[in-house]
Formats: structure tokens, sequence, C-alpha cells
């Protein structure tokens, strides 16, 4: 079994494609060394190897033997001996996963040093100060990352050294003086590890193999692991490379640049280097490095050399490329190539200048654009310079981030705004009612409520930043202040909220507000022409749906209803019809809403001509259109104590009865949805005479209306039956009498497990089936949407659940029930349209599952139209 791979001095043995193997650092090392490019020689211990050591704690058998024969073949090729006296090798060791990976080991460098081969070496580059002054460098960085001896404990010692001398900076430091940290470095170690500093080369590098494996498994990489998805299984690679030094004199220096502007993605060189100094130093911020262009002066050849690699390094990687080099003593030297982090901008403008260029195809440009990172672009963002006094943190419940004065009531947001403030409304949770509050507010913070509470679902749809679900904060609104903390908000103070991280931030942060590039409209246009798996949007308006229109959406898949019934001068129509105790009560009040829901769905047809609008009939239980029991209580005490009329005060007591009556444990589970067509025929027929009628009156003026009449929250197909009869009578009578045709379909929700269990019924009486993920979610699990986020953030914790199935679909439960419902609704009627119009229609690995289990469309909020467009084109390559 080969474990180990030479690279350099045309003895490479590894490539590019064996990342796997070789990791990112090592394969790519490998593979510049292919290409002619000038990298010190060394080896790369394969991942393999890590695996096998995590597991037996040993090594596999042969390890050893291959590890001494490269020792042997670099030192043949850079014609220096490890270990030796007189002319003495020296080794960095580094770690290298697959992908690059903050919190494993950091870099061990000019390994193979001691108290002899220091004098070999001081001798060679006849530069004493430089042979301490890499010895204590090394005795520093082994004594951390490998002998885990706290950094500080050098460092203090150096500083004091650097005091006692009256100097600055560490290059002030005389040849003495580092020979005498030298020995003040030993005998740390020694009073740390109880054990004295290893002077012997090969001990030296074992150690620092055993501690870059061991290190896949400290804290800080599992953390990291977990975050970015991370397979805790692929194990790290070790690089051990010859040392060349960027620390020589005025002709040697060390830098990191970027083969385009990682933040911009502008096609020019960036970056920075230091002369004479050695990789950490450019990182660890002493002085402060100068930026490359000026490299071009200080070493033409070099930077002429460095100028032709990078083009054929980003030529042949087909990418962005992070470089690391350094030059000693006027010789360039690659240290490092992959493909480099860049900002969500750079990433669309490099994708789309590189297809223009030539370099990649479309496909690769699409791949190359996390569906995610486009969410960014359309929402401003926190200043990345500011410094945050972060207070609380929730769920990052809608992206973006806003600044304004803090309001606990959505009539004070509305005033406040009115009077040109900007507001942040804070509530412990929103209700329909606050909608003209939310519309007003620059940004949403709620106590209570998970990612799919009506705080998040509102604030998305109007591509407002909320933070929900943020219990670490309690408010206090009759004294005007909530608590964060030890920290108390007033009201009129400013605070800014990240939805993008769930951070509530104390003050004004400054905020960037980033510009919808042509690059995006371009990769945008590519998306649509490979995926399949077609894009809708949920909206109630006629503004949102122009405004998802312009995102690319093809249609509504959602249109919340009862969103439309909370107008000023609709909810009192509204409550006049829950509080009516006949059916004819209840008709006369409907009637009035009639003409307000026409002009509605007329509204929301003109804005999506010629695309078809789904518009679910009224799902809410009732009382959510009712003052909640403390303010009408509070309305009663008000009256009662200003001797109003009798009869002001019996209607209010009439709304309080009625509250009581319309009361529910859970409510979710209570009398809304399709019980309430069933119980109620009356409002769901307004509903449909609204929709058919505007439809004709538009279908008159000449435009093509696609409706889609869609029934909640069945459990049954007999609910459906009864419900779809009533439906297509009236929509007969509608169109018989306005003398139009419309091609309006039938369809339903499939939001409760009964219905997606029984799909194959169900499909034989609807024309489409809409999963609804969030009602599907929360009767699923059992988890109620609007309280899970109490215990939700223990389950994360406790790795019992991955992720939040109220943001990302839990594919092997809820989307289990999914496919059993498209299986049996396909199994009964073959051509079934079929989508999502819960919240996951806009999360990219949901979008993916969507397109995999052969749904037609999924459909999401409008800001997020753009992320699905992309999600699903990654799906169909
Ligand atoms: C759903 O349940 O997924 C859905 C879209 O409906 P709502 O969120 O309005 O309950
Ligand atoms: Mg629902």
């Amino acid at each position: 079994n080969k474990f180990v791979y030479f690279f350099g001095g045309n003895k490479t043995e590894g490539k590019n494609s064996m990342k796997e193997l070789l990791g990112g650092k090592g394969a790519n090392l490998a593979e510049m060394a292919n290409l002619g490019i000038p990298v010190p020689p060394g080896f790369t211990i394969t991942t393999e190897v890590c695996v096998q050591y995590l597991k037996d704690k040993d090594y596999p058998k042969g390890l050893l033997e291959q590890v001494d024969a490269a020792i042997v073949k670099l030192e043949e090729v850079v014609g220096k001996k490890f270990g030796d006296n007189e002319n003495p090798l020296l080794v960095s060791v580094r770690s290298g996963a697959r992908v690059s990976m903050p919190g494993m080991m950091d870099t061990v460098l000019n390994l193979g040093l001691n108290d002899a081969s220091v004098l070999g070496l001081a001798k060679n580059t006849e530069n004493p100060r430089f042979a301490y002054d890499s010895y204590r460098r090394f005795l520093t960085m082994f004594g951390d990352v490998v002998l885990g001896i706290e950094h500080d404990k050098f460092e203090h010692a150096l500083s004091e050294k650097k005091h006692a001398l009256g100097v600055k900076l560490d290059n002030e430091l005389g040849v003495n003086a580092l020979k005498e940290l030298v020995e003040q470095f030993k005998l740390i170690i020694e009073h740390e590890t109880g054990k004295q500093f290893p002077q012997d080369a090969r001990t030296q590098l074992l150690m620092s193999i055993d501690a870059v494996f061991q290190s896949w498994n400290n804290q800080r990489a599992i953390t990291y692991r977990k975050l970015n998805n991370i397979p805790m299984e692929w194990g790290t690679a070790v690089n051990v490379q010859s040392m060349v030094y960027g620390n020589m004199g005025e002709t040697s220096g060390t830098g990191v640049a970027f083969t385009r502007d990682p933040a911009t993605g502008h096609k020019r060189f960036y970056g920075e280097y230091l002369i004479n100094a050695q990789g950490e130093d450019v990182v660890a911020g002493i002085r402060t490095p100068r930026p490359i262009s000026t490299l071009k002066e200080a070493m033409p050849i070099a930077f002429k050399q460095l100028e032709e690699i990078y083009i054929k390094l980003e030529n042949h990687f087909r990418d962005m490329q992070d470089i690391e080099f350094t030059i000693e003593q006027g010789t360039l030297y690659m240290l490092q190539t992959r493909n480099g982090k860049r900002t969500a901008a750079a990433a669309i403008k490099i994708a789309a200048d590189m297809v223009a260029e030539g370099l990649i195809d479309k496909k690769t440009a699409i791949l190359r654009i996390e569906p995610n990172q486009i969410d960014k672009l359309l929402h401003p963002m926190i200043d990345p310079q500011a410094t945050l006094q972060v207070v609380a943190t929730g769920l990052p419940a809608s992206p973006g981030a806003a600044v304004g004065k803090v309001v606990f009531t959505a009539e004070h947001a509305e005033q406040m705004a009115e009077s040109g403030a900007k507001v942040i409304l804070v509530r412990t949770e929103t209700s329909p009612e606050d909608i003209g509050g939310m519309n007003a507010a620059e940004g949403i913070l709620t106590v209570r409520g998970g990612m799919t509470s009506h705080a998040a679902v509102v604030a998305r749809g109007m591509g407002k930043p909320c933070v929900a679900g943020c219990g670490e904060i309690s408010i206090d609104i009759k004294k005007g202040v909530f608590s964060a903390g030890s920290c108390s908000i007033h009201e009129g103070d400013y605070i800014s909220i990240d939805g993008s991280t769930g951070h509530v931030i104390v003050g004004k942060v400054p905020l960037i507000t980033p510009e919808v590039s042509g690059e995006l409209k371009t990769v945008l246009k590519w998306a649509d022409e490979v995926r399949t798996l077609g894009v809708r949007t949920n909206a109630d308006t006629p503004y949102d749906a122009s405004v998802a229109r312009e995102f690319g959406a093809e249609g509504i898949g959602l249109c919340r209803t009862e969103h439309m019934f909370f107008g000023e001068e609709r909810i009192p129509v509204v409550r006049e019809m829950i509080m009516a105790e006949t059916e004819a009560a209840r008709r006369s009040a409907l009637v009035k809403l009639l003409p307000m829901q026409r002009e509605d769905f007329a509204g929301i047809f003109h804005a999506m001509e010629g695309y078809p609008v789904t518009i679910r009939l009224l799902d809410p239980p009732l009382h959510e259109f009712l003052p909640n029991h403390e303010e009408a209580l509070e309305k009663l005490m008000e009256l009662e104590s200003k001797d109003a009329p009798e009869s002001e005060i019996n209607k209010v007591k009439k709304v309080m009865e009625r509250i009581e009556f319309l009361k529910e444990i859970n409510p979710m589970l209570g009398f809304r949805g399709c019980r309430l067509g069933v119980v109620y025929p009356e409002i769901y027929e307004m509903q449909v005479q609204a929709i058919i009628e505007a439809a004709c009156e538009l279908t008159k003026e000449g435009m093509t209306i696609v409706p889609e009449i869609m029934i909640p929250l069945i459990s049954h197909v007999k609910e459906l039956q009864i419900v779809k009869q009533q439906v297509v009578k009236v929509a007969s009578a509608v169109m018989a009498d306005k003398d139009v045709k419309i091609n309006y379909k039938i369809g339903t929700m499939i939001e409760l497990p009964r219905a997606a269990l029984t799909a194959d019924k169900i499909a034989l009486e609807a024309d489409f089936f809409s999963f609804g993920t969030n009602d599907l979610t929360q009767t699923t699990f059992g988890f109620s949407r609007d309280d899970a986020a109490k215990f939700l953030p223990a389950y994360i914790e406790k790795s019992i659940l991955e992720h939040d199935p109220f943001a990302v679909l839990d594919q092997s439960g809820v989307g289990e029930l999914i496919k059993i419902g498209i299986d049996k609704g396909r199994s009964t009627k073959s051509d079934l349209k079929i989508g999502i119009c819960g919240e996951h229609g806009g999360e990219p690995s949901s979008v993916i599952f969507g397109h995999k289990v052969g749904l037609n469309y999924v459909s999401c909020s409008p800001f997020r139209v753009p992320v699905a467009r992309m999600a699903a084109a990654h799906a169909a390559i």
C-alpha cells in the first residue's frame, strides 16, 4: 500500500485529481510541480493513513519506512541532510484536508533544527541571526501546535526580552538575545511538559505528524466541520515540505495573493507581501504588508515570474486562485494554490466573466454559485468592518440587516414611519393585525415563534429582515422597554438587527446596500435554461406579485387570502361576519367583502397575467380576526370608566363572548382550513365568486387568466368532494351569468399526514396538489410551528436534528410523506401537477429534493425566487 506521495524535483507522484487522498493542499502542490512551477520539494502522507491512525491509534504497517524513504529522496533532491549538523535539511509540516479547514493544526516551520544543526545553518547561510531566529520560531510553533503549550507563554518571554532591551520589533533583536530566548523557550517546554525538547529531527517529525492527525479531532475542527457539513470520516493529509526562506534579507520576502479581486470579482491581481519575512509574519499583522503591485518595482524579475505563474494557474484550474509564495534571495517559490474564497458578488462576476473568457461553460458557472449566496445580494447587509455590540441572538428568520428606532406596537410603527422615522418593530409575536406596522418597519424582532411563524413568513414575503424567536429578550410594553442580558433598550432607542445571523445589536450599525448586477441577471438566465423545475412565488398583493415577476417567478403558487382580510376598512366587516349568529347575517357581511376581494384578485391576476395564480381559500381559525382577550377587556374597562352607553358596552361584551366561544386549546389543529368551508360554506362561496368574477372581467378585457383554486388542510377525500361541489356550483353560475368561460382548476394542499397517505383517493378529486410543508412538518413531528423555537436549538445542539425542520425540509421524515403523496397521487392521476408552497420552497437543499422526487414546481417568497431558480438549476445539472 502506498501511503506517501512525493512532489517536486521531477519526481512528482500525485496530481490535482487526487484531492481525496492527498488533500487539497497536497494535490495542488503536486499539480503545480507537474506544471513545471517551482515548488519546494516535499511529500504528502495520505488521508487514508489519518483515518486508519484515528481508528487503530496506530500507524499502518510500512508507513514509517515510506516516510524514511521519502526523506532520503528529499535529501537527494535538495542536496541537504535531515538531522545533519553541517548542512541540515529543514522542513515544514502542515495539515491539508480535502477542503481547507481552519480549526485544524497550524503550521510548524523550520523543523529539523536543534542545538547542533542551528550552528550548521548559521555557518552555511553566514547569518547566525537568521539561524537563531529560525530556531526560536520553530520552538514556539512546535511547543504551541505539537506540544499544546499556550502560545502566550512564548509570546510573553519574547515581549519581556524586547522590553528589557528597549526594542519594539522582533527583527530588532540581535543574535545574542535570540540565543537567550532559545534557551528560555526550551526551559518553558521542559517546565510545561515535564520532558526535554526533542533534539532528534526524526522524533520531531513523527511527533508533528501525530499532532496533525490528532488535530482532525480537536474541538475547533469538529465544530467547523459541523457548521460546514464536512464529513467526519474524511481525515486530513500531512504535507512535509523542504523549507525556503523569505527572511534572508532584502532580496527575500513572502506574500499571499488572489488572481482576481475576491471582494468584487474584478480581474486584477490582488494581494500583499512583506520583504524579509516568513509566512506567519504576514498573517500576524505585526508589520503592515505592502500591496502586491509594488512588488513590480521592488523585485521586477520575481514579479514577472509570479505574473506568468498566476495566469498559468488560473488558466489551468479555470478558477480564481488564492496563492502563497516565498522569494528566497531573488528566487521565487510557490507554496500553495487553491480556489479562492470570494464574496457573493465576486462569485457571480467571476463565474460570468469566465464564461465570457471561454474558460468555463455555463453549467460550470452555475455550479460555482451557491444558491444561498444570491440571497445576500438582494438585501442590505452590515458593513463587515463594523464593530458590533450583539446583545441577543434569535432565529435568522428573514435575511438582510436593518437599523431603526425601537417601537412596540404596529400602530406606533405606522405613525413613526409616517413622520419619516425608521423603526424596528419589536413584538412578543406578530399576528395578521400587525401587517401595517410590519410593512412600515425596517425590520421585525420577535420574542416567540419559529421559522414559519407569522412574523417570519410575512417578513420574508416583504423582503424585510426579521429575527424571530429571540427568547433572550423580554418586553415590558407598559414601561416601553425591552431587556437583553444586562442591557435595557427603550422605545425610541436605536437598534440594528441582522436577519441573516439572528443578531440583535445595540445602536446604529453601518449598512451596505448591494446592487443587483447585470451578471446576476445573466447567470440566472443560464439557470433557467437548464432547470426543469418550475419556480413560482407566494404572494398576496399585486405589488408582491410584480416584485416576484421581476425576480423571475412563473406564477403564484400560494396566495394566502386571509392576508386580505386585515385592511382598515375590512376588519370591521370581517368581524361582523364572525360575530353573525345566523347564516343570513353572515351572508350580509360577506356581500360587503365581495367587491373588496374581487378587486384584490383582479389586481393579482393583472400582475401575473398569463401565468397561473393559485388562490387558497380561507385557512386560519376565525379567532385570529378578533381582538385578543386582553385588548377587549381593556376596551371594556375603558368604556365602563367613561360611563359609555349600555349598547356600546354590550357590543364589547358580545365580542368577548365570541372570543371565549372561539377559543381553542390547539388552534393550529383546530377549526381552520377546509373545516371552515365545510361548516360555513358561504365564506368560500363568496371567495370563489370574487375569484371567478375577477377572472371573467379581465378575460373580457382580453387577458389570459389562469386561476387555480386551492382548498387547504384536507385530511379526507370527502372534505374535498364537498367543498369542491360548492366551488364548481358557484363558478358555473358566475360564468353562466357573465357568459365567459374560465379555464380554472381546483386543487388541494397536502399538509396533513393523512392526506399524503391517502393521496391516491384525493388525487381523483384534484387537478393539482401543493405540499404545505409548514403544516406538514408541524403535524409530522408534532412540533408546534409557533412554539418549537423554545426547544429546537437544544435539539440541534444535541445533534438530534441537523437543522431546524421548519427551515430545511426533513427529507427522511416529512420528505418520505411527500414521496408517498406524489407516488400515490400519480398512481391514480398520472398527469397530476404537484408543487410545494411551504417555506421550504426557497431553501436550496429542499428545492433540490423537490426536483429529485419529481415535483413540477416550488413556490417561495418573492426575494427567494432567484435562489430557487439557481438551486433548481443545480439540481438539474
Ligand atoms: C403550509 O402549511 O406549508 C402553508 C404553505 O400554509 P401556511 O403556512 O399558510 O399554513
Ligand atoms: Mg398550512
